[in-house]
């Protein structure tokens, strides 16, 4: 039988002190397992990323690197190690030392009983803010409501992808990507485990709460059209409010003989039907502004530099 090829993603965006520390474990723990390559995906670093893998790779062909012409971001730098890797697996991780290269060895094993999919859930600890715990519990319920998936609070993106479900995700058409959301709607047989992170190594995380709420709303949009039916029953609720406002109003004119009077009830309403039709208008937007993004048909990402073979 053909010795099983493993492929390693780890997308890294500023990480030049931690990718010598990580591939250094990596290589330790993938040689006693088999076959390996490493695909460091640099998205636009402005440190000295590039040169690191450059050196690294001249230390161990099996490491390979490939450049973006500028930061694309973790979700394409993710899709691009997908685009080339040649495994037989691919294990996708973190470059700041996050997620324990010493997990693994159980995430072969688990694929290699049968599980298509081994995704990884974070299990919360003190490291980490109580904003960041908050808003990640918020969106997964929020997004689970949404959309009828089930992604569990702490989904990360260090996960063994299985080669037929790589390829499946290649096949998906779309541009916008929120990879944790298509992998659980992809279906296959999926096992999940759960790790504790450790802290980062070097560096400061670079998921701004802006990059953490345009990937939520990405989701949100690209998921489902729930957000539409919930604007249309909103609207739905307001005009039904306003029949009851008309009602009381004519009721009071016809048998109470007094108009009611008042500037300040009326900026009320005005002022919060404004506000309901706004918001009704960006959500809306948000759907226009999927469509003209995917129409568009741009690449994913650019690549400046590489040590691989790319077809474009
Ligand atoms: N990353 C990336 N592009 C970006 C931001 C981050 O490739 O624009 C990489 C980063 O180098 C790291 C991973 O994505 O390997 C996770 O980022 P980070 O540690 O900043 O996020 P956190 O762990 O705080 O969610
Ligand atoms: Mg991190």
């Amino acid at each position: 039988m053909k010795p099983k090829l493993i492929s390693v993603v780890i997308p890294a965006f500023n990480e030049q002190d931690n990718l010598p520390v990580l591939i250094q474990q990596l290589t330790v723990a993938l040689k006693r397992i088999g076959l390996y390559e490493i695909i460091i995906v640099n998205d636009g670093s402005t440190d000295e990323t590039e040169h690191v893998a450059e050196t690294l790779h001249h230390l161990d062909q099996n490491v390979h690197f490939i450049s973006f012409t500028r930061n694309f971001g973790h979700q394409y730098a993710l899709k691009a190690g997908l685009d080339v890797a040649k495994g037989d697996c691919v294990i996708s991780m973190d470059a700041d030392l996050q997620h324990p290269v010493s997990l693994i060895p159980t995430m072969i094993c688990e694929w290699e009983n049968g599980n298509d999919i081994v995704y990884t859930i974070r299990q919360e600890t003190k490291n980490e803010s109580f904003f960041k715990k908050f808003s990640s519990r918020l969106f997964y319920r929020f997004f689970n409501f949404l959309t009828g998936l089930k992604l569990p609070a702490g989904s990360a993106d260090f996960r063994l992808l299985d080669r037929k479900v790589v390829d499946k995700i290649k096949d998906l058409p779309e541009r916008m990507l929120f990879l944790r959301g298509m992998i659980s709607w992809i279906g296959f047989t999926q096992k999940g485990l759960v790790y504790t992170p450790d802290k980062r190594l070097n560096g400061q995380s670079s998921y701004t709460f802006g990059k953490m709420l345009s990937l939520a709303a990405t989701g949100a949009v690209s998921f489902s059209l729930k957000p539409l039916r919930i604007v249309i029953y909103l609207g739905l609720f307001v005009a039904f409010l306003g029949c009851l406002f008309t009602a009381y109003v004519l009721y009071m004119r016809l048998f109470n003989g007094s108009v009611i009077s008042g500037w300040s009830s009326l900026m009320g309403v005005v002022l919060i039907l404004g506000g309901v039709q706004l918001f009704v208008m960006g959500v809306i937007g948000e759907y226009i502004g999927m469509i003209f993004m995917e129409t568009k048909h741009r690449p994913q990402y650019i690549v400046s530099k590489t040590t691989l073979k790319i077809k474009d």
